[in-house]
């Protein structure tokens, strides 16, 4: 007999992962293009790969101190200093853990209590919603305004006596929206004003395609302003699972402590590995950026010959399509687009509500299938 914890009647599966699973049966049988998946189509750079077999051949296989090994957390230190003119003290702010996602459920469970109310602009990334029901908290999803944008007028009257938190992704999955720094002024100034905790995901903060604030910038806030950042994107490192939270050490020490109890400390390997990618060059970063960015000025450029219309993301590889020409219903979108055209995208509508008109293309297939792409779509 099978007695799940009520919580778990709340989850839902990943669309995306559903989508992929389908769209990997379906391949089968017809040719098509996937742009489901939240993954680099790149490979890990070289001398990453070969740092994480030194550290294998040197025996560093036990577990590493809780907080991630003191060498990673002091790059990553001194990677907020150069990049973003901000202080951390790598061996009290800064926690190493397995992925970016582990560091944003333990801050749920580090700070959600029944009933809290957590504040999200759609579109947003469907697995916070879940995370957050998961801790017996509640998502407060603020619509978008047109064309997707954060609507920030609409913030302070969704503050509630139960709020605790505003959460907020920059560059934002799925749109690829970047928060201005005036925008985030006024978000910090209403977590002050409200007393309020202000989570910023910021794990695709290096495939951005203008001028760019991190919330670690703030400093005057380093008692409620919490980042979270990782490998997964900007280094191609998803299966690495390395990600991390930067805090002010009275935070850090609380969350520490869920993290100690679970994970004990994130794999080994893959921070020797995370060390090397933030050391070594980074070329392959601006590389994979730029690279990101051609692809989305195609699509920009491609889109007006069809019945489609793309938001131009600023920042992560993935753009948001209308597809309000296809008159589907809002569920039926994506499934419309592969019978109909051969491409796979996720439905607006897992991002929220206000993004019911539009699929999420993830532009991690190169030029040539991207041009094919537009070509099927401009084809009635
Ligand atoms: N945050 C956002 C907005 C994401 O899109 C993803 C992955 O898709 C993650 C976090 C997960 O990052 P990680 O691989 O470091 O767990």
């Amino acid at each position: 007999m099978q007695k799940f914890a009520q919580r778990l009647s709340l989850l839902k599966a990943s669309e995306s992962m559903a989508m992929a699973q389908k769209v990997k049966e379906l391949q089968k049988a017809m040719d098509i293009i996937d742009l489901t998946f939240g993954q680099p189509d790149f490979d890990t750079p070289e001398h990453i790969k070969q740092a994480a077999w030194k550290a294998i051949c040197e025996g560093k296989n036990g577990y590493t101190a809780s907080y991630g090994v003191v060498e990673l957390r002091q790059a990553i230190a001194e990677f907020y200093q150069q990049y973003y003119r901000a202080q951390y003290a790598p061996l009290k702010e800064v926690l190493v853990c397995p992925g970016a996602k582990q560091g944003i459920m333990y801050l749920m469970q580090a700070f959600l209590n029944p009933g809290d109310e957590v504040i999200l602009f759609e579109p947003c990334w469907l697995s916070y919603g879940d995370m957050i029901l998961l801790n017996e908290g509640v998502p407060k999803f603020i619509p978008a305004k047109a064309d997707l944008a954060p609507d920030l007028n609409r913030l302070e009257s969704s503050i509630s006596p139960k709020t605790k938190m505003i959460l907020i992704n920059n560059p934002v999955n799925p749109s690829g929206y970047v928060f201005s720094r005036k925008e985030l002024e006024y978000i910090v100034a209403l977590a002050v004003k409200h007393d309020l905790i202000i989570v910023s995901d910021e794990i695709y903060d290096r495939i951005v395609f203008m001028d760019f604030t991190s919330l670690s910038q703030f400093e005057n806030v380093r008692d409620r302003a919490i980042v979270v950042g990782g490998f997964s994107k900007n280094y191609a490192m998803t299966g690495w699972r390395i990600g991390y939270i930067l805090a002010a050490e009275p935070m850090i020490a609380k969350i520490g402590l869920i993290h100690q109890h679970t994970a004990t400390c994130a794999s080994s390997q893959s921070q020797y590995a995370a060390l090397a990618a933030l050391t070594g060059s980074q070329d392959s970063v601006s590389q994979m950026s730029r690279v990101y960015q051609s692809r989305r000025d195609l699509m920009g450029a491609g889109i007006g010959r069809t019945p489609f219309r793309l938001i131009k993301p600023e920042g992560t590889f993935y753009a948001m399509m209308d597809v309000s020409s296809l008159r589907a219903e809002p569920e039926k979108n994506s499934q419309e687009l592969l019978t109909r055209y051969g491409i796979a995208s996720v439905n607006g509508l897992s991002y929220g509500q206000s993004a019911g008109a539009y699929v999420r293309l993830s532009l991690t297939q190169g030029e040539a299938r991207l041009q094919e792409c537009l070509q099927r779509l401009s084809k009635n």
